[in-house]
């Protein structure tokens, strides 16, 4: 049976031409956008009318005297719009969530972090960041209608087609759950949602230690473990956006039992909880709550731990770069404040591990914005999108 779906998708595609035409410039008339597309006068207007009504262009009028402004009615020049209003971004950790609100331009004005059981209760935990963001909007005296989009990042598997969370043994309490349908639901405003990793890595590429990157492996050691891929500048989801769950692969045989049923997973060797608990034995009590984890390498012991999560975390992203022959390893999330001893460890084991001349292109570099990676990274995204994209997953950021 045939649908409109051709039609719809067709008018979207128009749509998509006349947007790029309008954004690369130089800005066109609307009698440029049909020479160019071969679509008919009404086809224009009526796409070019849908634009405007959506904010996503303006029309700039002509100076008397200037291209187009011969006779008959004055033409316009179609330009993009300057994004306006702000954006708010939200990161769930495993045990925390943290709000932000930004400006369009990316700019952020407030910021909260709060700590919280989010695995164990799905639905608490929206509710907390919804609350969060009202008190956040309130303190900045910013409207709840003045937010243009919202964006957040997810510590578990999302289905790309069903935006659901997709995770039998680890975050139980969230599956079947869509929290771009409830967020935006409990919010009112278009939110963006994608994996925890994939957001880090969109922080990383537009604020931090990936940019200009366009080949990378993103990986966040916090209290989970995920990776995200961008490969030829452009996110890699996998194909039901699953790509990068790294933290389950098996290093060992006869490791520690893991949240997910198996034993001996990366994540039971090289998240932050581990060095959390590593500190509490050695008697180290951090100096900056914000980043419990800095001065860990104080302790020799600590810092030899660190070092060897490091090795091993390296030795499994070896094997990686022997696939992609990768420009950058970012390592991010809590774990990565700990600094040199754990980049030195992932270091070593590529160099040991990986074939010398892939090994000699690779650069590991610890993330820049630490623990707020993620949360930037939602920002990046949201603001992206005010940019009109149309989104799957989040898009490439790299200039
Ligand atoms: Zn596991």
């Amino acid at each position: 049976m045939e649908s409109e779906q051709p039609a719809s998708s067709r008018r979207h595609r128009t749509k998509e031409q006349v947007t790029a035409l309008i954004r690369q410039g130089p800005p066109p008339t609307r009698a440029d956008l049909g020479q160019v597309t071969g679509l008919s006068r009404s086809a224009v207007a009526a796409v070019v009318q849908e634009l405007l009504d959506e904010g996503v262009i303006e029309e700039d009028l002509i100076p008397p005297g200037g291209r187009g402004s011969g006779r008959g009615r004055p033409s316009a020049m179609l330009v993009p719009s300057t994004p306006r209003g702000h954006v708010v971004a939200m990161d769930f950790g495993h045990n925390h969530v943290a709000v932000a609100v930004a400006d369009a331009e990316g700019h952020v004005i407030a910021e909260r972090w709060t700590h919280l059981d989010v695995d164990g209760q799905a639905q608490a935990s929206l509710d907390a960041a919804v609350e969060i963001v009202g008190a956040l909007l309130d303190d900045a005296g910013i409207a709840a209608s003045d937010i243009r989009c919202a964006a957040a990042g997810i510590p578990a598997p999302i289905d790309s087609h069903t935006h659901e969370i997709r995770s039998m043994s680890i975050m139980s309490d969230w599956v079947g759950v869509n929290p771009q349908v409830e967020l935006s639901r409990l919010l009112g405003w278009r939110v963006v949602v994608a994996n925890d990793a994939d957001m880090g890595a969109q922080g990383e590429l537009r604020y931090g230690a990936a940019r200009g990157i366009r080949d990378l492996v993103y990986v966040k050691l916090g209290d989970g473990v995920g990776a995200s891929l961008i490969l030829q500048g452009l996110p890699y989801p996998g194909v039901d956006g699953l790509a990068g769950e790294v933290g389950h692969t098996q290093v060992s045989d006869q490791g520690d039992w893991c949240r997910c049923g198996n034993r001996g997973c990366l994540e039971t060797v090289a998240s932050s909880t581990f060095v959390h608990s590593l500190m509490a034995d050695a008697g180290l009590t951090p100096h900056d709550d914000a980043f419990p984890l800095r001065d860990a390498a104080e302790h020799p012991a600590v810092a030899r731990f660190v070092e060897e999560s490091g090795r091993t975390v390296g030795r499994v992203l070896a094997d990686l770069c022997n696939w992609l022959n990768p420009r950058g390893i970012i390592i991010g999330g809590e774990l990565s404040t700990v600094g040199s001893p754990l980049a030195e460890g992932v270091r070593e084991s590529i160099r040991r591990y990986t074939q010398p001349a892939i090994a000699q292109s690779v650069e590991v570099r610890i993330a820049e914005l630490g623990r707020r990676s993620e949360l930037l990274g939602c920002v990046a995204v949201a603001c992206r999108e005010l940019s009109y994209r149309p989104w799957g997953r989040p898009q490439v950021l790299t200039g």
